[in-house]
């Protein structure tokens, strides 16, 4: 029944409203009772109490308020019988009688829980902790913008781990809040209790405005009707309806009241018939879109895992804080190829973090765009690889042809003023796209490669054209400083371009530039392993006879260095040969554009230097290199971070390289590991206080990395906490969030 007139909407809410038996579900803040600024301050008033018990007390009418919030605050307002309560999402429910405990759940764990997140909200200004019976809340709707993710990190960090430890508990993030409560536990099981209070034949209304109101919309049934209220602005919902606030709920409440005395309803509110988004509607108010080659969370993708990780891993956790507060929406291929003579499908799916819209590839986009342009140019010459560049015109259409697609699928998704951020080499004409599709909204780029010197990236064709659609973007972020002044050089030559400080002014606009180092999430490797992890990679170390752990980690990219950094370690047993039988060398090559002949290549020589250098200093208790084709979870990874001495960084060229940082967050800070960093490594920058190296003279790496084995305790840590420092200061969540702080100063 999607898109009823007028009238007949008017029609079908007469018939909902008269309907006998009629049972109403209604959550309360942000449904009956309008946001306050703390718990305390919200609370239902006289209007409220009195529109609720009224229609509660007509016959045929059953009426229950379903929320978070505790029995006893429940009871104070609501002391009549006429009134049905559910407390806690469920956990304890008033009929016409006594309280019921529906959960049943120890409590005692939580204790500890809310005693870790009180302490943590004592230090960020604004955060408060609400202790329930079975639940506990932590609400940051009065932390600054700015900092909130800063807490968020933290409270997900206790919260994760309190849950690892207790599974009959789930997290729950509800509108600025965060709850910890029993995953057993949801407003849900209030829905069939009322339809057995409101007796055979009901109609049931549930309205809700949270998270935890969806679980009741879930599962009502046909002849039921659900209206979310959109406190929090747009978001996904299972709701059919939709109205603006609690006076409209009000309204609605009244109108059901009026029609059941049978007065002439004076005109007055009506829930709107919501049409859920598709990629053929703009949805109002949505601010910010998101454009990645890759989805985050994708599941049904194929192709390259690894490149997927690449892209897009730390980008979700970066990016979660602001697209929740924004009800932003993240756009990008869905990993599926279709045949050219094909319809390119698109659509929406909601990952738990975000809207997701997603579009299929022609295969011909998959060869000519995504492993042709993309990964065939873009990339080499942008990691100053010149020799395995190949340039083809079939290429720059297919480039070209995908931005118009991408555009106009986002051009249906948001308004002409929303906020855009498109991520990477492969959207770099994004901007230009949109402004001839009229986009006037704010629009910014980040560069996760590094951008190349003028000599390099002159040799593209198309260079010209790459910058002038660059200077379509209101702002362009990239990892370093070098990298700025590369863009900035290269727009001077190439283009009439004028630069005034970090602003490139052309054809009457201005561009904003900067060098914005993204960080990780360092919590992500501090966390206590499983034990089944300690297991292998101890198992895994045994393996290596105990020896001194030196660890490579990277996907299989030849601008990684890995020939290189085999064969220094090599000269390392050349040059210092006390190291031999005392030292190994882990590197775990994470498979990665498998079917390209490139990369088949690289791998192959790899092998090959693995076997001779295992054939040359091997012995029968002792191997050298153990070489590990595979990839690991963060966790496994995080393990063996902390089990290495020496993290042995030292691609040629990378726009910025994590493992470095996750190595550094791994570490434990009385013992800590010592990180081996090439120079040509844009985490260099930031990570002066790491041994820095040049991947391309192999007896000077060795020498480096014999120096990194025989450091002492004192200057490790030294040189450890300077790192952390860095690492947590400028975190991943501090960079999303300062990008698009810049983007809106740019306007
Ligand atoms: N990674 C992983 N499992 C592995 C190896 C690597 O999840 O077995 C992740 C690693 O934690 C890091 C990312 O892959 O976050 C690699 O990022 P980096 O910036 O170092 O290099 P990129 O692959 O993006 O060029």
């Amino acid at each position: 029944m999607q898109g009823l007139s007028p009238a007949m909407r008017g029609e079908h809410w007469m018939a909902i409203a008269r309907h006998t038996p009629l049972g109403v579900l209604c959550d309360l803040d942000g449904t009956l009772v309008p946001f306050a600024s703390s718990p305390e301050e919200a609370r239902p008033d006289a209007d409220a109490v009195t529109i609720v018990e009224q229609l509660a007390a007509l016959p045929g009418a059953t009426v229950a308020i379903v929320s978070g919030r505790p029995k006893d605050w429940l009871e104070s307002f609501f002391p009549g019988d006429n009134v049905f309560l559910v407390a806690e999402h469920g956990a304890f429910r008033r009929g016409a009688g006594a309280w019921q405990n529906v959960a049943d759940l120890d409590p005692s764990p939580l204790l500890s829980l809310a005693d870790e997140l009180e302490a943590l909200a004592r230090r960020h200004p604004g955060a408060l902790l609400e202790r329930k019976r079975t639940t506990v809340a932590l609400h940051y709707r009065n932390v600054r913008r700015g900092q909130r993710g800063e807490l968020l990190i933290e409270a997900f960090g206790i919260i994760d781990r309190f849950l690892a430890r207790h599974p009959a508990y789930e997290r729950l993030e509800g509108v600025l809040v965060v709850e910890v409560r029993p995953a057993s536990v949801k407003k849900s099981s209030a829905v069939p209790w009322l339809r057995g209070l409101a007796g055979a034949g009901a109609r049931l209304v549930a309205i809700g405005d949270d998270v935890t109101d969806e679980h009741m919309f879930q599962v009502l049934e046909p002849q039921d009707e659900s209206i979310v209220v959109r406190t929090s602005g747009p978001r996904r919902t299972a709701a059919r309806w939709e109205l603006n606030d609690s006076n409209e709920v009000r309204a609605v409440l009244r109108y059901f009241h009026g029609v059941r005395r049978g007065h002439t309803p004076p005109p007055i509110v009506l829930p709107r018939e919501i049409e859920q988004p598709s990629p053929q509607r703009i949805v109002e108010g949505r601010d910010l879109l998101v454009v990645s080659n890759r989805l985050p969370d994708f599941r049904h993708v194929e192709g390259d895992e690894s490149e997927r990780k690449r892209n897009v891993g730390g980008l979700v956790s970066a990016l979660e804080p602001a697209l929740r507060a924004r009800g932003g929406m993240w756009l990008g291929w869905s990993g599926r190829t279709v045949a050219d003579s094909e319809h390119v499908e698109s659509g929406i799916i909601d990952s738990g973090t975000a809207q997701l819209a997603w579009l299929d590839y022609r295969e011909s986009w998959y060869r000519h765009y995504y492993t042709g342009y993309c990964n065939g140019t873009l990339w080499p010459l942008f990691h100053s690889f010149p020799s395995r560049v190949t340039f083809s015109d079939e290429g720059w259409s297919a480039y070209q042809e995908v931005h118009e697609e991408l555009a106009k699928v986002a051009s249906r998704l948001v308004g002409p003023t929303a906020m855009l951020w498109a991520h990477d080499y492969h959207l770099l004409l994004f901007a230009k796209v949109m402004r001839q599709r009229g986009h006037t909204g704010p629009m910014g780029h980040f560069l996760h490669i590094p951008f190349p010197s003028l000599d390099i990236f002159s040799m593209n064709p198309w260079a010209a054209q790459l910058l002038d659609a660059l200077l379509d973007f209101d702002l362009l972020g990239f990892h370093t400083p070098q990298h700025v002044q590369n863009f900035v050089a290269c727009a001077s030559a190439m283009l009439p371009a004028k630069v005034a400080e970090d602003v490139v002014h052309h054809r009457g606009r201005a561009t904003h530039v900067a060098a914005m180092p993204i960080g990780i999430i360092p919590d992500a490797f501090q966390e206590p392993p499983e034990a089944s992890v300690v297991e292998e990679i101890e198992g895994l170390m045994r393996s290596l006879g105990n020896s001194t752990l030196v660890l490579g980690v990277d996907r299989l990219d030849y601008t990684k260095g890995i020939p290189e950094r085999l064969i220094a370690f090599g000269r390392l047993l050349e040059l210092f040969p006390e190291w031999r039988g005392k030292v190994s060398l882990v590197q775990v090559s994470v498979p990665s554009r498998a079917d390209v002949p490139l990369y088949q290549e690289q791998r192959a020589t790899i092998e090959a230097i693995v076997g001779r250098i295992n054939g040359e200093f091997g012995e029968a208790a002792w191997v050298p290199i153990r070489y590990l084709y595979r990839s690991y979870a963060k966790g496994q990874l995080a393990e063996l971070y902390r089990a290495a001495r020496v993290g042995y960084v030292t691609p040629l060229r990378d726009g910025m390289n994590l493992v470095a940082k996750e190595f550094v967050a791994a570490q434990d800070p009385e013992n800590p590991g010592v990180l081996l960093l090439s120079q040509f490594a844009g985490a260099a920058v930031e990570m002066r206080d790491a041994v820095l190296t040049n991947p391309y003279h192999a007896d000077g790496m060795a020498r480096d990395l014999d120096r990194a084995l025989r450091m002492e305790l004192d200057e490790r840590k030294a040189r450890h906490a300077k790192l952390l420092a860095s690492v947590q200061r400028s975190n991943a969540v501090t960079w999303a969030e300062g990008f698009l702080d810049a983007l809106n100063a740019c306007r």
